[in-house]
């Protein structure tokens, strides 16, 4: 057998990184209305959503700290969707959005589909809403849970 087996691999990722943010948390504080991320010791970026390293300097997260994002940001990038995968209902918009803190979300946009095709959105001011629970298909191990922000006042 070539390489190593799933619970060598396992042991090792449980010593090189400790999650302080699992999908899971993340999406649950998500549907209770909060945006969370993670801040670097090493750097001081915030990381959002979830990864095991830092996205800006690649440290390998350990005992660093849960932050709650203010929800605050702009647009950077979006596009409507009209394809859309198995169980989900067009037409839909999906965006970057790039937090007052730094990290690059990707989100949804509860925003008038003709408004987002007739007006140049990038740039614009957005809030964080709510959660949308997208409903899982084949591809995918259930449910996913995804931002939705909505343009700022
Ligand atoms: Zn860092």
């Amino acid at each position: 057998m070539v390489g190593k087996d799933e619970e060598e691999v396992l042991a090792e990722m449980e010593k090189a990184y400790k999650y302080p943010l699992t999908k899971d948390q993340w999406e649950a504080a998500l549907k209770e209305g909060r945006l969370l991320g993670i801040k670097c010791k090493e750097c001081g970026a915030v990381t959002a959503p979830p990864f095991s390293v830092c996205q800006r300097c690649q440290t390998p997260f350990k005992d660093f700290e849960v932050v709650e994002l203010s929800g605050k940001g702009e647009i950077m990038s979006y596009t409507v969707i009209y394809v859309p995968p198995e169980g989900l209902e067009p037409p839909y918009i999906v965006a970057f959005v790039k937090t007052n803190e730094g990290p690059w979300i990707p989100a949804r946009l509860d925003v008038d589909v003709e408004k987002a095709q007739k007006d140049f959105l990038v740039g614009k001011k957005v809030t964080f809403k709510e959660a949308a629970v997208l409903p899982g298909d084949k591809h995918t191990s259930g449910d996913r849970v995804c931002p939705v922000f909505t343009l700022a006042e």
